[in-house]
């Protein structure tokens, strides 16, 4: 596949560090009909004792009357995640018996008018590590565009991407400043990427953005957490920590790559803006660092895709957007 129609991080890199967090919180489906029937005929179930226990796979009507399946949770991961952490249908029948989203991950793939962008997911337990010491992932994505995928790949082909508040421009006018603007974003000082963004827009759009400063963030922060800490399932709610991490520099070039994958991705548009989308991105960030840092972003991201909590996100736009707009290029030490 050309590079026009591929599209990745320069010298992006991920190996899989075996860590079983794939397998534990999603809801596994869809699964393709012809793997549960491969894992029938296998007889999967008497290879692998957990999945006597109970219906190994379910099978729900699709919104056209076909059968969906998925597999099932055991103990809330995947009925057949061993207790290394490895997969027994992996083990037993070799990869290819495995789902696709299983093959596919963490891999995540979108398609827009320039073709296909491909990043790491950073709810994937091992991508702090490996986004730095992995193989290099160009030459493990053809792997994964070679997989049967029953589903097409998500589109990104908004009406308009509002690039700052009250100012949108063409998803085609987008594609054109994604790179330049993700190269500086790259050359950009460690830690210095929101602020980057931010001095970038202003200049394309000719719009003049009031100054950002730490006491300014804090309190957008403490609105924010505020607004979400009522509205997000309890689990996350015990995370969310009443003010920022006092520092930002830690493991800027993880964090910088986080920036990447998510402009990439273009995870904004679930988001709804590219503001309020780079907010999230911040907001992750802190959570991580307030449970302890860039191997806690997993776990984030995992709790914030929860429905309940999604929605909650949603509804948190103007509150995003705005930690955006107020977040300091350098945060000072606290009480500095
Ligand atoms: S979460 Fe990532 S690193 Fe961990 S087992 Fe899954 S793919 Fe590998």
């Amino acid at each position: 596949m050309s590079e026009t129609q591929l599209r990745s991080l320069p010298g992006a890199k991920f190996s899989c560090q075996g860590c079983g967090k794939c397998c534990t919180g999603f809801s596994f489906g869809p699964v393709e009909p012809k793997v549960i029937q491969g894992l029938i005929d296998q007889d999967m179930a008497s290879k692998w004792p957990p999945a006597q226990d109970g219906p190994w796979y379910h099978e729900h009507p699709g919104p056209d009357g076909t059968p969906v399946f998925s597999l099932a949770h055991r103990d809330g991961h995947c009925v057949f995640l061993r207790e290394d952490k490895l997969c027994a249908i992996h083990a037993e029948l070799g990869e290819p018996a495995k789902p696709w989203f299983c093959r596919e991950y963490p891999v995540r793939i979108v398609q827009d008018a320039k073709g296909l962008s491909a990043t790491i997911r950073a709810d994937c337990g091992g991508f702090s590590t490996s986004y730095a010491t992995g193989q290099d992932l160009d030459q493990q994505l053809q792997a994964a565009l070679s997989l049967p995928r029953p589903v097409s790949y998500p589109r990104f082909d908004p009406e308009h991407v509002e690039v700052l508040p009250g100012m949108a421009i063409s998803p085609e006018n987008w594609l054109q400043l994604e790179s330049p603007l993700m190269a500086k974003v790259q050359d950009g000082g460690a830690g210095q990427g929101i602020a980057t963004l931010r001095d970038v827009l202003a200049k394309v759009t000719e719009r003049s953005l009031p100054a950002a400063s730490p006491a300014a963030a804090a309190a957008v922060f403490a609105t924010t957490i505020e607004q979400l800490r009522p509205q997000v399932e309890a689990k996350l709610a015990a995370l969310l920590p009443a003010k920022p991490a006092p520092r930002t520099e830690q493991d800027p070039d993880f964090y910088r790559h986080v920036m990447l994958s998510d402009l990439l991705a273009k995870r904004f548009a679930a988001v709804g803006s590219l503001p309020a989308g780079l907010g999230l991105t911040l907001l992750e960030v802190q959570l991580a660092e307030a449970l302890g840092g860039p191997a806690e972003l997993a776990q984030v991201q995992r709790l914030i895709q929860i429905p309940e909590n999604w929605q909650a996100i949603k509804a948190a736009k103007p509150y995003l957007t705005q930690l955006f707009l107020a977040w300091p290029a350098r945060w000072p030490e606290q009480g500095a």
